[in-house]
């Protein structure tokens, strides 16, 4: 509901765009008390104030550190005004109602920035001033609380609109504006005592998470936040690292694109695929992931998308890898697994991921949502008058849901729903290319055939002429570059079919 207000306790370290309020303040007969250098101001300017310690029968104490700290301040902040005892307590210890508090906190954060003694850092951490915020904030029903310069302009807009009047909504959503500068002020001052990142002050059994051996390498402190036990059961090996943490995460999105699907065994290093086919059975599934790129797998991270059973087991067995995933094992299975110590043997539970991204980014985070968007057979054009047979059409398919998940610049080259060869992360999508075809030369694969995808369309044509050399037959790619004519033309007078998806998935 919306109340009149009668009075105000302001106290503010910079005194900057306070004469415009107590002017209107002293105008709607405001009653108005402050602090010391507050009320000096306010007194300058010739406008009548009360000083606090008139209040409090106190003066300020402790070289300013208690100035407001005090029964008759906080009781006149907290109060309710719609309940009796409340308000014969007012009257019994004779305490005056506050309806309006302006805070303006000690500059924490700038202190610390200024390189300024630890001793003055210390006696610029606020305690009246967030203790007055925190309290009129609390009682936003009764009570308006203005807790930053920034609100100055809108508070002023407010209270002239209705001669002192603040509605509900209006309290609320500056009670709601104080309580993120009270927590971002006691973030600053943790953060100021936590120097030194010790990761186990910052609470870990309140947020969920773990302390991590270390970070990606092992003189980074690591940490991390969420609830793994809820997506995985561990079944056996040591504890994960901050990097087998993100291969799993990277592992766990590429797999999802086949989930409902026939038999797919990945194998993945440094967040990218170097190994993943598609099989009638999971044996030959594994089998041929591995053919991908025997030398990468060394050390990787595997996931299927069925029940790891005794054959692929076996066949596991043969290799260093530091992880295996998979929503079930059969008995014998998992006790071939379990022959290694280490090996990490986890069971994918079938729980949702966030569907937002976060990063951090200079001196905030960036957000997104995912790139959940799949390319599908309806979303195709064909480009060229060479269509894709139906075997190159799923191949296409196959190899633009690896694509997405591998680094940018990427090209995927494919056959048979067997991964070939990528080039992960390069500066150019030609690099990218060649070492996709190098690596799959150097792996003896016949390219003859094979399909190729791309993350983002073609600036020029050489991509497909390198492509066409190695044996390519058929391109995905999302298309729309200004220069599109010229691969397509290429791939018109060599045979080779193109289709367009009309979406880019750059992953970086
Ligand atoms: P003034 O210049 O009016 O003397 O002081 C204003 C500053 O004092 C404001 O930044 C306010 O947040 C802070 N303040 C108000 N009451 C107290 C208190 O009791 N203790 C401390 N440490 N700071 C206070």
């Amino acid at each position: 509901s919306s109340k009149k207000a009668s009075s105000a306790l302001i106290s503010v370290f910079h005194k900057d765009g306070l004469e415009p309020i107590v002017k209107k303040f002293q105008e709607l007969g405001i009653t108005i008390y402050s602090t010391g250098g507050t009320e000096k101001f306010i007194k300058d300017l010739g406008i009548d104030v009360i000083p606090v310690e008139d209040v409090t029968s106190y003066p300020s104490i402790l070289g300013g550190r208690v100035k407001t700290l005090h029964p008759k301040v906080f009781g006149g902040i907290l109060n309710r005004q719609d309940n009796e005892s409340d308000v014969a307590q007012l009257e019994e210890f004779d305490i005056p109602q506050l309806d309006i508090v302006i805070v303006d906190l000690y500059p924490f954060e700038k202190t610390v920035a200024s390189g300024a003694s630890e001793q003055d850092i210390i006696e610029k951490i606020d305690i009246g001033g967030i203790s007055l915020i925190r309290a009129a904030a609390k009682n936003y029903n009764d009570v308006m609380c203005v807790s930053s310069m920034e609100d100055y302009a809108e508070f002023l807009d407010i209270i002239s609109k209705n001669a002192g009047e603040t509605t509900l909504e209006e309290r609320k959503k500056f009670a709601a504006k104080s309580f993120n500068v009270s927590s971002h002020y006691d973030s600053a001052i943790f953060n100021y005592f936590n120097k030194n990142h010790d990761i186990a002050a910052l609470k870990v059994s309140e947020t969920k998470g773990k302390v991590l051996r270390y970070g990606e390498n092992p003189h980074q402190k690591g940490f991390f936040f969420g609830d793994f036990d809820a997506m995985f059961s561990q079944l056996h090996g040591k504890e994960l690292s901050y990097n087998n943490l993100l291969d799993v995460d990277a592992a766990v999105n590429l797999m999802l694109e086949f989930k409902n699907e026939a038999p797919t065994f990945a194998i993945l290093k440094h967040n990218n695929a170097c190994g993943l086919a598609q099989r009638d059975t999971l044996h030959k599934a594994y089998i041929d992931a591995l053919a991908g790129d025997p030398v990468s797998a060394f050390g990787g991270v595997l996931i299927s998308n069925k029940e790891i059973d005794k054959a692929t087991a076996t066949e596991i067995h043969e290799l260093f890898c530091e992880v295996v995933i998979a929503p079930s094992y059969s008995d014998d299975a998992l006790d071939i697994l379990k022959g290694k110590k280490n090996r990490i043997i986890l069971v994918q539970n079938d729980v949702a991921m966030p569907e937002m991204q976060v990063r951090t980014c200079l001196n905030g985070i960036l957000l997104q949502e995912k790139d959940y968007k799949t390319d599908v057979f309806e979303d195709l054009s064909h480009a060229t008058s060479t269509k894709p047979s139906e075997l190159e059409l799923q191949d296409l398919l196959f190899a633009s849901k690896i694509c997405k998940h591998t680094k940018s610049n990427t090209i995927v080259l494919a056959k048979n729903k067997q991964l070939c060869a990528s080039g992960t992360g390069q500066t150019s999508r030609v690099d990218a290319l060649n070492q996709a075809v190098h690596k799959a030369n150097s792996f003896n694969f016949d390219l003859k055939g094979a399909v190729m995808a791309s993350d983002a369309f073609f600036p020029f044509p050489d991509c497909v002429e390198i492509a066409a050399n190695a044996g390519i037959t058929s391109v995905i790619q999302p298309g729309g570059s200004i220069k599109d004519q010229l691969s397509i033309d290429y791939c018109n007078e060599n045979g080779i079919s193109m289709v367009m998806t009309g979406t880019r998935h750059f992953k970086h």
